[in-house]
């Protein structure tokens, strides 16, 4: 067992926080929380790719570096703590990337790596629907063959980064007359594409990081269909693996935790430093140690994949536990913070540029995206402690 990072990867870490410290300088971006997944800035990410970052782990002979999980990870962990913008390419590189390079043909190879790895495509997630989020086998989008082509029609929700996305990720059913989780294909397609209507889905939080989005008869070449036909189900679950599994689940709001620390030394109340009252000493320290927890199931994720193995039951135990330190973070917040705590961004009486009811309303989702705690947790029962699946 090896807690310390080597001397190389402590090297990186530093290039990457000069990079981001220097860019913030340059006014590129100011920290924000869910910045991976809300933070739109086409300059980021082109800044991101000609550092050669993404697709940090992909081959050589793909546009990528050949570099190890750690080295991804360690790069994650510094975009996160200094909440940078990078939602136009974080799901490409995360999973899309990977996808391709297990599953594509040499011709999608060519075609989609280089788009992702130069930040030029921004991918959305396009699996749930009305229908279908935690039984996703039940999903009803069609595509239809038609010559070289499929017809796709139907209707998904909660596609990430649709408002602003080149190419979506979309799951549908290739085959109706099979049982339903042997008749689903995965495709990568061209967000552009006449026949795509994207509705903004307005959060709880005022965001329209997502959105619904309609498939009216769109006709997709055959060559977007990626992996085997009918089989995308059993490619969608490794590929959930590494969606769950990353420090983003633990740090998206990291902005708001190096705020409130900052806020507890500066803020006095009667006479005495926040950060001296015991019950918020206590309470602070006690996050520290839920992030400490946090952090290394999530680093052992990342060992899991460099043995090269799916992190499957890791990657569900992570998530569950790490997005409810994003949920008692934001809580502690609201409740050191008091009632101007409350106040979102717009308001000129909003501390800590209003981060705290953000993440307060923004985390309830965590528990839900990517596999929900119960969904996540029969995981853990069945497949990590051998208890029998139940339906
Ligand atoms: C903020 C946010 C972002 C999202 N981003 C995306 C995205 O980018 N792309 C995308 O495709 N989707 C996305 N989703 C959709 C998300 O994946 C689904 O919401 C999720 O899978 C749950 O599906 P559902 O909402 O249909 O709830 P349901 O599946 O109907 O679940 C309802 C409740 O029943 C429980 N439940 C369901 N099945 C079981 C079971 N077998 N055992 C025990 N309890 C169960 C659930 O835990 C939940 O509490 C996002 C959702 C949110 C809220």
């Amino acid at each position: 067992m090896e807690f310390e990072f080597t001397r190389e990867q402590e090297a990186f870490r530093a290039q990457v926080r000069g990079f981001l410290e220097s860019e913030i300088g340059k006014g590129t971006f100011r920290p924000m929380c869910d910045g991976w997944i809300q933070g739109y800035s086409p300059e980021f990410t082109r800044k991101v790719a000609a550092q050669g970052w993404i697709g940090l782990t992909w081959p050589k002979e793909y546009g990528g570096q050949g570099r190890s999980d750690v080295d991804r990870l360690v790069l994650t962990e510094e975009m996160l703590r200094y909440g940078a913008p990078a939602a136009c390419h974080w799901f490409a590189d995360r999973q899309i990337g990977r996808a391709v390079l297990a599953y594509g043909t040499p011709e999608q190879k060519t075609e989609l790596l280089p788009l992702i790895r130069n930040g030029e495509a921004y991918v959305g997630l396009g699996m749930s629907e009305p229908e279908a989020g935690s039984d996703l086998a039940s999903l009803k989008t069609r595509a239809v063959p038609d010559g070289d082509y499929y017809i796709i029609t139907g209707q998904k929700m909660w596609t990430s980064c649709a408002r602003f996305m080149t190419h979506v990720y979309l799951v549908a059913r290739t085959d109706p007359d099979a049982p339903k989780h042997r008749g689903i294909s995965e495709f990568i397609i061209d967000a552009k594409l006449p026949g795509i209507t994207i509705r903004p889905t307005i959060d709880i939080t005022g965001s329209e990081a997502w959105g619904e989005v309609f498939y009216d008869g769109v006709r997709v070449h055959k060559k977007y269909l990626i992996g085997e036909k009918n089989r995308g189900f059993y490619q969608i679950l490794n590929q959930l693996d590494y969606e769950r599994a990353g420090l983003e689940r633990l740090m998206g709001n990291y902005p708001l935790f190096d705020a409130l620390l900052r806020f507890t030394r500066e803020t006095r109340h009667d006479g005495l430093r926040l950060c001296e009252e015991p019950l918020i000493r206590s309470r602070l320290a006690q996050l520290q140690v839920d992030f400490e927890v946090g952090r290394l199931l999530t680093y052992r994720v990342v060992m899991v994949m460099e043995k090269g193995k799916a992190p499957n039951v890791e990657a569900a135990m992570a998530k569950a536990y790490c997005t409810t330190f994003e949920q008692r973070l934001a809580s502690l917040a609201t409740d050191i913070l008091g009632l101007y705590g409350q106040l979102i961004a717009e308001s000129k009486y909003a501390p800590l540029s209003g981060m705290a009811p953000h993440s307060f309303l923004g985390s309830k989702g965590y528990s839900l995206q990517a596999g929900t705690t119960e969904v996540l947790k029969n995981i853990v029962a069945n497949r990590g402690l051998g208890l029998p699946s139940v339906t």
